[in-house]
């Protein structure tokens, strides 16, 4: 059975069938978008958000959001790195590190309730770093290529 979602983008009803929840419309921009960031980045591997922003025209938060779904990563020696959410250790891309991803998958298995506590214990250390701000250096994440 197809299901019926709202597209993440333009928001408009249409027929789920798999992947990101994209209609055709957005999902084939959307892949025309990351084709030009990633075309971009292998040509200035380690291009800030705002220069990759600015020179394909994609918007800042959908780069952000390839990160945490692990379709781009930012670059070893970028000044501003992203943290795992968890424990705040440096991380390339996505929303967890290692150790944190393994931890999680197993709470996640036994309670619900604990994953909440520890990470509104988490909560409590200072993440000062921005996720939007601008001075990533990302690359293309290679591993990605098919
Ligand atoms: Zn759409
Ligand atoms: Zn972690």
């Amino acid at each position: 059975m197809p299901e019926i979602k709202y597209c993440r983008d333009c928001k408009k009803l249409f027929q789920y069938v798999t992947g990101p929840v994209l209609c055709h419309v957005c999902r084939k921009r959307d892949e025309e978008e990351f084709e030009k960031v990633r075309k971009f980045l292998r040509e200035y591997p380690g291009a800030n958000m705002q220069e990759v922003s600015n020179s394909t025209g994609v918007s800042p938060a959908k780069i952000s959001r390839w990160l945490k779904e692990e379709r781009l990563e930012v670059s070893e020696d970028s000044p501003v790195a992203l943290n795992c959410e968890k424990c705040g250790v440096r991380i390339r891309s996505g929303r967890f590190c290692v150790e944190c991803s393994k931890g999680l998958a197993k709470e996640m298995m036994n309670v619900g309730r604990e994953l909440k506590q520890s990470l509104s214990k988490t909560g409590e250390r200072k993440f000062d770093r921005d996720f939007d701000k601008d001075e990533f250096g990302l690359y293309y994440k290679h591993k990605d290529q098919k």
